[in-house]
């Protein structure tokens, strides 16, 4: 991870600024950290050392931009275009931006923006429920390509099921708050948001407990440098699906078509196959006629089952089938119209109504409960006055 600080300075604006870091470090030494000012590293982007090469690689990581202060903040509007034109310069390179600041967004972006540039990703923070409720509705009608939250640090329970439901989040981070004057953090808290982030298959990382951190009704102060390694130790990161701005929004919607399709399929095949074609316009007005009855009881059940045997083995059973669609007349035999009824009349419909692939021989099991539905169509027919 690369760390870039184009500015330095910030003013609280939320409950989660309350013991910001910058205020506290730059407290220790004396230096007001209200005071907003262009740092030396702020063209670092485009600095390059001694051998000619730039200073920050891709091997560096991602580059997190204005971890001193707010990229959005009011102060810094006159220098972010320069910024926004050396993020432009080096696509090589991806930059992640934290903000508190996310109703700014609109008035703070380039005029090529677009749909977002797409080495910038840019968490939205909410530290609370009511930072949620404000910031992820606005964040959600936004242009970026790689939306985050940032539940850091996190001083409360939060519901964010509404704005992972959009599809639209690649990422949840989670951590408690650190410094003398920390607030607790509940692991129940991030346990929660876990468990919302998986409902959604969206990959979730608990980076820190915080110095307060409660679990089970029991407090634990835990130092600064243990703080990561602690929640590492919890194994809770969840990997979640890949990253949707990652994907084609059209392929991912129609795979979830496709997959919706395949399990309403499932179900429909899965219930009884007479109340389905029962439900079917063309299947239920196959009907057997007084004569083919009569030839029924001419001939007896077990002779009609032998023919149907027979017609499904030499009609049906091979994989290839020159006339596969119109091998089965429309009258002339009882077992016909018991095929064309029970979806049975070719190896189309063997799939469509069965879930029986074309292509493939038959097998006996597969011949011998087609003949059995056969039969039992024409047995509740034979039935019926
Ligand atoms: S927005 Fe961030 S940097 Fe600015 S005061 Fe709040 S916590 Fe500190």
């Amino acid at each position: 991870m690369a760390i870039w600080n184009p500015w330095h300075g910030c003013h609280k604006i939320s409950a989660g600024c309350q013991n910001c870091y910058v205020y506290r470090r730059d407290a220790a030494i004396g230096k007001d950290a209200s005071v907003v000012t262009k740092t030396g590293s702020f063209d670092l982007p485009l600095k390059r050392d001694r051998q000619k090469q730039y200073k920050l690689s891709p091997a560096g990581g991602t580059v997190f931009t204005c971890m001193t202060s707010d990229f959005f903040l009011e102060e810094a509007d006159e220098w972010r275009a320069e910024c926004w034109q050396m993020i432009k310069a080096r696509p090589d390179l991806s930059f992640a931006i934290i903000t508190k600041r996310i109703h700014r967004f609109m008035d703070c972006i380039p005029q090529d923006w677009g749909e977002g540039y797409p080495n910038v990703s840019v968490y939205c923070t909410a530290e609370n429920q009511a930072m949620a409720d404000e910031r992820l509705p606005i964040y959600l009608t936004l242009p970026i390509r790689h939306k985050y939250i940032c539940h850091e640090p996190l001083l409360g329970p939060v519901d964010i099921e509404p704005y992972l439901a959009s599809g639209q989040i690649g990422y949840v981070l989670c951590g408690g708050e650190s410094g003398d004057a920390a607030r607790p953090c509940h692991y129940e808290w991030i346990l929660s948001v876990r468990e919302q982030c998986m409902e959604y298959q969206v990959p979730f990382h608990f980076k820190q407990t915080g110095a307060v951190f409660i679990k089970e009704g029991k407090t634990y102060h835990i130092p600064r440098k243990y703080q990561e390694s602690q929640a590492a130790r919890a194994g809770i990161d969840y990997e979640g699906s890949p990253d949707p701005s990652t994907e084609d929004p059209k392929q991912r919607k129609s795979e979830e078509k496709i997959q919706e399709k395949e399990l309403d399929r499932e179900r429909w095949l899965a219930t009884d196959l007479f109340e389905r074609i029962r439900r079917s316009p063309f299947r239920s007005r196959f009907q057997l006629k007084a004569a083919d009855k009569r030839y029924v009881q001419e001939k007896g059940m077990e002779v009609i089952r032998s023919h149907a045997g027979d017609l499904v083995r030499q009609r049906l059973a091979p994989a290839h089938i020159p006339n596969d669609g119109k091998q089965t007349p429309m009258k002339g035999h009882p077992v016909f119209l018991a095929q064309h009824a029970c979806g049975c009349c070719c190896r189309g419909c063997l799939g469509k109504w069965h879930g029986i692939p074309a292509g493939i021989p038959l097998t006996e099991e597969q011949q011998a409960y087609i003949v059995d539905t056969l039969m039992t169509w024409i047995g509740r027919q034979m039935e019926e006055t």
